[in-house]
């Protein structure tokens, strides 16, 4: 079982839905879903009732079970078997579905997330027409510290935090390459729109970037070890490594249209990544990043596929007068 966060309050919002599903409410039961969903990790419902009883003696055993398989019910709790001959509950309050990394040492947890994972479930299941509810992933074996001895940065840090941090990283990497990708562009492109186009692309591509920069600086102000905690969110073929493939395709030499053709792709791919995860994901800070992120990307999209048309119906323009010119001389 881990350890009780910071002063996390369920909002009264939340609290409100959970009033909708549940029917008739008590103060005890109240008691019992704040003190749930105040803890981080996974609990057996004997913890939660050795945490109930420090808060209210008089409630029993069975009103923390029932309220449990109520939580469980509507959602607020999350079953996981770890193997051990009983359950363990974690909430699902700002709390990402994730899968586990088991140690069967110190019986210890640790929580992380894999797109790639979730993508090849998704994949195999609609290969074999099955309709997937829910798919759990654990890992078991023995943890770092039980291997070595060593202390490690595991402990500590929420889930939420952890999710926010990763999903920062990646549009920073993703904004970075962006900007990277645009300030190349514009300096090869000839025609004078376009330029101006990727020369603003650029431009915001930056100023997103110090946004961003400056949100993860006030992430890592909530928890200062944060940086050297084990990463949560782990992605392969991220969408930064789209606009480092464009940038190497520009630096082979592309006129202007190529160019702006290069960019929409590349944004486009963007776009689809972060709203493609960004939807997958639970309400979280991580998700509303994605969300965000994938808004800006489909705003650039937009941008260069007007830039696009215009340039086109330009050059369509300059050849029709050519050839209208070479129609006078003939
Ligand atoms: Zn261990
Ligand atoms: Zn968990």
């Amino acid at each position: 079982m881990g350890a009780t966060s910071t002063d996390m309050e369920p909002t009264t919002a939340y609290l409100n839905t959970l009033r909708a599903a549940g029917g008739k409410r008590s103060g005890k039961r109240d008691l019992i879903v704040n003190v749930f969903l105040r803890q981080e990790g996974h609990l057996s419902a004997d913890d939660l009732v050795d945490l109930i009883k420090r808060e209210d003696q008089k409630i029993s055993r069975a009103t923390v079970y029932r309220t449990l398989q109520w939580m469980v019910d509507a959602g607020v709790a999350r079953k996981v078997d770890f193997g051990e001959g009983r359950f363990r509950f974690e909430h699902s309050y700002r709390h990402p579905r994730h899968f586990h990394l088991i140690c069967k040492s110190c019986n210890q947890s640790a929580e992380f997330l894999s797109s790639d994972i979730e993508a090849l479930i998704e994949e195999i299941a609609t290969a074999r027409s099955f309709s997937a509810r829910q798919s759990v992933v654990q890992i078991y074996g023995t943890c770092e510290r039980c291997r070595t001895g060593r202390q490690t940065s595991a402990e500590g840090g929420t889930t939420e935090l952890l999710f926010a941090r990763d999903a920062l990283r990646i549009a920073i990497a993703t904004e970075r390459s962006g900007f990277e990708f645009y300030t190349r562009a514009a300096k090869m492109t000839k025609d004078g729109r376009g330029r101006g186009v990727f020369r603003r692309l650029a431009a915001e591509e930056g100023e997103h970037l110090s946004k961003l920069e400056s949100r993860y600086r006030a992430l890592l102000a909530e928890d200062p070890q944060l940086e050297s905690r084990p990463t949560f969110l782990f992605f392969k073929g991220a969408a930064h490594g789209l606009f480092a493939a464009g940038a190497e395709q520009l630096a082979k030499g592309v006129n202007d249209r190529q160019a702006l053709m290069i960019g929409i792709r590349c944004e486009r791919g963007s776009h689809r990544f972060f709203k493609r995860y960004g939807e997958r994901f639970e309400d979280s800070e991580g998700k509303r990043i994605f969300l965000e992120f994938a808004d800006e990307e489909r705003a650039h999209l937009e941008l260069l596929i007007r830039e696009y048309r215009s340039l086109t119906s330009r050059q369509r323009g300059r050849r029709a007068a050519r050839g209208d010119r070479r129609l006078a001389r003939a």
